[in-house]
């Protein structure tokens, strides 16, 4: 199966984003013949280094101020000079923010079929077997592609990241030429996040929920947080109760994260909490209720006063972080 691969790069001021590589490892998982990926945004020299040092062959890259920010319609409009080039048989996409709204685009572009989600893949025989979530994480399904062109999102953290070094790739620089009209302009981002790790992204989760009693209650998990260089996040009850920013409200409404650890304090273990997070590798519950729903899922669990608990797991874990 001779497959050529666009990958669609994701970076943040400078930084090319963990799923990306992700998408590599994708990509050569599906036995591409030819792995390219473009950048969008502007001032790409540190995006475009980094990817240099991938066995990729092109980097396509569209440079352009009013490219700062992602507008939906600018980003599909500037990717489609870069499709005609590549004529890709696939495209591969993080199953992030950017990600989820780009893909059905560019399916709809391409008339391509479109998986998203993927938490794993492989290839049986002469087909790309996508394994994603369903039900809310209940269950699981396989889906194939039948026809070239397709479009695939990944979630962030179940495909490893790719090491592969190789050759540098040629690079394109593809001029991006405004379309007449558009319907939304970006005027100002309000960052409300102030963690400095990126919750979709983190090998480490400590979430708090209603159990954590306030906003205060949450600094106990952030001083965990940081002896583990991990991220904080949140069940929406603890959103809903004004404890935290809805950005780190994590479950079907909110954020999906896979980390290696997941530590859920003072959260009960609702369903619609369960589908942002049953795919953590590690789930450690710490509750007071010995029947709190949570422990079905957790592989560790521990009952008592998560005020009591978290100190004490953070001067532990002080201990052997040093
Ligand atoms: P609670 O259910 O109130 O649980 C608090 C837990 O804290 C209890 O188990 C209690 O025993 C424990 N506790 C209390 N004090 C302590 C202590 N000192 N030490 C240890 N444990 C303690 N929820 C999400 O999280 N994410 C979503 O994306 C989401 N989407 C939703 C979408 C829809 C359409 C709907 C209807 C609901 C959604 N919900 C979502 C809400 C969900 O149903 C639950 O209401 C919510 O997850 C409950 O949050 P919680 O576990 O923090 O609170």
């Amino acid at each position: 199966m001779s497959q050529t691969i666009l990958i669609i790069a994701e970076h943040r001021n400078g930084e090319v984003r963990q799923v990306t590589f992700e998408a590599i490892t994708a990509a050569q998982i599906v036995d591409a013949s030819s792995i390219n990926v473009v950048a969008i945004g502007h001032k790409l020299e540190t995006v475009v280094e980094t990817l240099s040092n991938y066995e990729l062959d092109t980097i396509f890259t569209i440079d352009d101020q009013s490219l700062s920010h992602y507008i939906p319609e600018a980003y599909a409009h500037a990717l489609g000079e870069v499709l005609e080039e590549c004529q890709p048989t696939g495209i591969i996409c993080g199953h992030t923010a950017i990600g989820r709204d780009l893909a059905p685009m560019l399916a709809a572009t391409l008339d391509a079929g479109l998986i998203s989600d993927a938490t794993s893949i492989e290839c049986v025989e002469e087909h790309i077997v996508i394994t994603r979530p369903i039900y809310a994480g209940k269950a699981f399904e396989k889906k194939i592609f039948h026809q070239s062109p397709w479009v695939l999102t990944i979630r962030p953290n179940n495909v490893s990241a790719s090491t592969l070094k190789g050759n540098v790739a040629q690079v394109k620089n593809i001029s991006f030429k405004k379309p007449p009209s558009l319907q939304s302009t970006i005027i100002d981002i309000v960052q409300k996040t102030t963690g400095k790790i990126d919750l979709a992204e983190a090998k480490i989760v400590i979430a708090g929920g209603r159990g954590v009693k306030s906003a205060e209650g949450f600094k106990p998990l952030e001083q965990l947080a940081d002896v583990l260089n991990g991220a904080v996040g949140a069940s929406r009850g603890a959103c809903d109760a004004n404890y935290c920013d809805y950005s780190l409200q994590i479950g079907q409404t909110g954020k999906v994260v896979t980390p290696d650890l997941y530590i859920a304090c003072g959260i009960s273990g609702a369903i619609q909490h369960v589908a942002g997070m049953s795919q953590s590798r590690i789930i450690v519950a710490i509750n007071k209720d010995p029947d709190a729903p949570i422990f079905s899922i957790a592989d560790y669990g521990i009952v008592g006063d998560l005020f009591e608990i978290v100190p004490l797991l953070t001067e532990e874990f002080r201990k052997v972080m040093k």
